[in-house]
């Protein structure tokens, strides 16, 4: 069931500035589990869950329903598409890559020249890359698409034995923790939960849902990279971001922010005493997720990220340890449970 829940949000397609279907899902698993339900003017979904009300403490749960993707910047004479990028994408991994253009998901591929014309090591650049639809003409291409529409990319979800493949982890496996802690049993405290828009282009609906909750305490249930694979033989101890299987990652430092150390603190006291297994995340590598804009809103939110370590982010093929997913909101559920102020007491 929770596995489907996840095959059911990562299939589904919301790159960022679209998420309206990503939207309607989510809402259709919390509805019965939330009040006050409003989608913001910038389109995040914001509710409340109850708690018991022991604990008086206004803490914020965000995960953003956006996913990486491309838009339609243009069409040439032979029916093909000029695109530009949605959020962080690396060219080298799109030529030959599947894609579903627009609103009617057009399928399409990403052309790139064959190897036998292309024998040089030629950098790719995405402004010299195209997408095939199969329309012979300018005209036939523009017929069911205009500028601005966006791509997606085209990839289903797999189950791997104790890994599942899929596009969109990032940060639907969030999405979907956040869901199961909203579906289980009330917290001590009202719990404000943000699905956000946008953050894959630089965190723009988390800032404005966290101005309108105004919380005390931030966490945010992302998904992030993992490079675990062998690495260079002659450089043993080199340092990877995360790696897969060994629990959810705290962040500690990203370009974002500086996680709060009291959360942090928090998290790991927690998760030892209960043996739940977790990592850090590296804290030398770039990348930023919601925290970095909720952390600076009103007067300061000290916030914290738990994210699912995935390889190949941003890519249309993430590979993801259930473990690891299933802990991050075991985690996270078991930190809630003994939140209190004196946790954020100085
Ligand atoms: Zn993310």
């Amino acid at each position: 069931m929770t596995v489907e829940l996840l095959r059911e949000l990562c299939e589904a397609i919301g790159v960022s500035g679209d998420e309206g279907d990503i939207r309607d899902l989510i809402l259709k698993h919390i509805r019965d589990y939330v009040e006050d339900i409003q989608i913001d003017p910038m389109g995040s979904l914001l509710a409340v869950k109850r708690g018991t009300g022991q604990v008086k403490l206004r803490v914020m749960a965000a995960a953003h329903m956006d996913e990486v993707g491309m838009t339609i910047t243009g069409f040439d004479s032979d029916g093909s598409l000029r695109f530009q990028q949605v959020g962080g994408l690396d060219a080298r991994i799109l030529p030959g890559t599947r894609v579903l253009v627009g609103p009617k998901r057009l399928p399409g591929v990403i052309s790139w020249v064959p190897i036998h014309l292309n024998p040089s090591e030629d950098a790719v650049a995405m402004d010299r890359l195209r997408i095939d639809i199969g329309a012979t003409s300018k005209e036939s291409a523009q017929s069911g698409l205009e500028r601005g529409d966006l791509i997606a990319f085209a990839s289903e979800f797999v189950e791997l034995g104790p890994t599942v493949r899929c596009k969109a982890f990032d940060d639907r496996a969030g999405c979907a923790s956040l869901i199961k802690l909203i579906q289980g049993d009330p917290f001590p405290f009202d719990l404000h939960v943000a699905f956000t828009v946008q953050e894959e282009v630089g965190l723009r609906g988390a800032k404005v849902a966290a101005q309108r909750i105004q919380p005390d305490v931030a966490f945010v249930l992302e998904s992030t990279a993992c490079h675990d694979l062998p690495q260079n033989p002659d450089e043993p101890d080199q340092t990877t971001i995360t790696r897969l299987g060994a629990g959810p990652a705290i962040t500690v430092m990203d370009h974002s922010m500086i996680s709060d150390p009291r959360l942090v603190r928090h998290l790991v006291r927690i998760a030892e005493a209960q043996g739940i297994p977790h990592q850090f995340r590296s804290p030398q590598h770039a990348g930023g997720t919601d925290a970095g804009a909720i952390h600076k809103t009103g007067i300061g939110v000290p916030s914290v990220v738990v994210a699912n370590p995935c390889r190949y982010l941003h890519g249309p093929h993430l590979i993801m340890s259930l473990s690891d997913w299933e802990n991050q909101s075991r985690l996270v559920r078991a930190a809630w449970m003994e939140l209190t102020p004196a946790v954020l007491e100085r």
